[in-house]
C-alpha cells in the first residue's frame, strides 16, 4: 500500500458525532420566575453565574425555608424519633437581647478558636445549622440584623402556627416535575398540607408556599408572579397525583414581626391563590411562552433589564447591575457616586 505522505489521513472518515438530545432542566422558580422578573438579572446571575455581591434576599429566603423544614422534621420524629409530636421549644420565645447575646458569644468564640456555647433554643440550633451551610456555598457577611430577624420570624411561626398546622403536613420539599417533550419542567412544593377532618387523598391536600416578605410589600407584578408559580404547581401537581390540589396558599413571613409575637394569624399572612383550571390553563401556556424567550435570549446571548414599573424599585436597589442599567428610579438609572 503506498502511502501518501503530505496527506496521511486523506483516506480516512470520521462520522460526526451524534449530538445526545439533552432535555434543559427549567425550574419554576430559579428560571421562569427570575427571568419574567427581571432577563438581564437572570441572564447575568443564572445563565453566567456571577457571583452577586448583595445577597441578603436569597440569604433569608432560604434561612427561612430551611429551618422550617427543620421544624416540621423535628415535629415528625424524623431524626430523632423521640421528638415525635413536639413543637421545637415547645414555644418558647427568646428575646432579640438573648439571640443577640447568644450570636456574640458565638462570634468571639470562632475568632478566638475557643469551644462554641451550646444554642440556647432548638430554632437557634437549626438556625446555626443551615447558617453554616450557607457560609460554606459562600453566602456569608450577612447584616446581624438580618439573621436577627430571622430567628425572630422563626420563633414566631413556630409559636404561632406549630400546633395546628405541622400535624397537619403531609410532605415538606414536595418535589414535582413534567417532561414537556424538549424541556423538563420541575418545582418544589413548599408543604403538602393534609385539609382538616379529611382523609388522606391528593385531592383534599393544600400546596402551601412560604415567602420571607410581608404581603403589602409585594408589588403587583411580584403577586402576578406568586400567582403563576401556584398555578404551575398545580399543573405539576395534577401530573403527578391524577387531580388538582384543594387549594394553593402563600404564607407571608414577615407579616408575623413586630416586638411580640401575635395571638393570632395576622389578616395578611395567609393569601388563596385561585386555582380555576382555566388559570391553570394560561399559566401553563404563559410558561411555554416564557421558556421560548430565554431559548431566544440565551441564543442571542441578549438579556434585557425588566421595563420600569415591572420591578419594584427595592430588588433594582440591590441590583450589583444597577449602576449600568437605566431601569431604576421609574427609568432615570441611578446617580453615580463618582463626578
Ligand atoms: S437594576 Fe433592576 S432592572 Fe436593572 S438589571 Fe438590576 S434588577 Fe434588572
Amino acid at each position: 500500500m503506498t502511502i501518501n505522505k503530505r496527506k496521511p489521513f486523506e483516506n480516512i472518515s470520521i462520522p460526526s458525532p451524534n449530538i445526545p438530545n439533552i432535555k434543559r432542566r427549567y425550574s419554576v422558580t430559579q428560571d421562569i420566575v427570575s427571568f419574567r422578573r427581571c432577563p438581564r438579572q437572570y441572564g447575568t446571575f443564572n445563565v453566567h453565574k456571577y457571583a452577586p455581591a448583595y445577597q441578603n434576599q436569597t440569604y433569608f429566603g432560604t434561612i427561612l425555608h430551611q429551618v422550617l423544614d427543620r421544624c416540621h422534621t423535628h415535629f415528625h420524629g424524623k431524626i430523632d424519633p423521640s421528638t415525635k409530636g413536639s413543637l421545637p421549644d415547645n414555644r418558647k420565645i427568646l428575646s432579640d437581647q438573648e439571640i443577640l447575646e447568644y450570636f456574640n458569644d458565638l462570634q468571639k468564640a470562632e475568632t478566638e478558636k475557643n469551644k462554641k456555647p451550646i444554642p440556647p433554643s432548638k430554632i437557634i440550633q437549626y438556625f446555626i445549622e443551615v447558617d453554616n451551610g450557607l457560609k460554606s456555598q459562600g453566602i456569608r457577611n450577612i447584616p446581624q440584623e438580618t439573621r436577627l430577624k430571622a430567628v425572630r420570624l422563626l420563633q414566631y411561626f413556630n409559636a404561632l402556627e406549630g400546633s395546628t398546622l405541622y400535624p397537619r403536613v403531609k410532605d415538606t420539599e414536595h418535589r414535582l416535575q413534567a417532561d414537556r417533550t424538549d424541556h423538563i419542567l420541575h418545582g418544589v412544593v413548599d408543604l403538602l398540607v393534609d385539609s382538616e377532618n379529611l382523609e388522606a387523598n391528593p385531592a383534599d391536600c393544600e400546596m402551601w408556599d412560604y415567602k420571607g416578605s410581608s404581603l403589602l410589600g409585594v408589588n403587583t407584578k411580584d403577586l402576578e408572579n406568586y400567582e403563576f408559580q401556584m398555578r404551575v404547581y398545580a399543573k405539576l401537581y395534577e401530573l403527578k397525583h391524577g387531580v388538582f390540589p384543594r387549594k394553593a396558599i402563600l404564607y407571608f413571613l414577615n407579616e408575623l414581626d413586630g416586638s411580640t409575637c401575635p395571638s393570632q394569624r395576622p389578616k395578611n399572612a395567609l393569601l388563596e391563590v385561585s386555582i380555576t383550571s382555566n388559570e391553570i390553563d394560561d399559566a401553563v401556556k404563559e410558561f411555554a411562552t416564557t421558556v421560548l424567550k430565554i431559548e431566544e435570549a440565551r441564543l442571542n446571548d441578549q438579556w434585557n433589564p425588566a421595563t420600569p414599573g415591572d420591578i419594584s424599585e427595592k430588588d433594582c436597589t440591590i441590583c450589583d447591575l444597577r449602576w449600568d442599567c437605566k431601569t431604576p428610579n421609574n427609568g432615570q438609572g441611578v446617580k453615580l457616586r463618582y463626578p
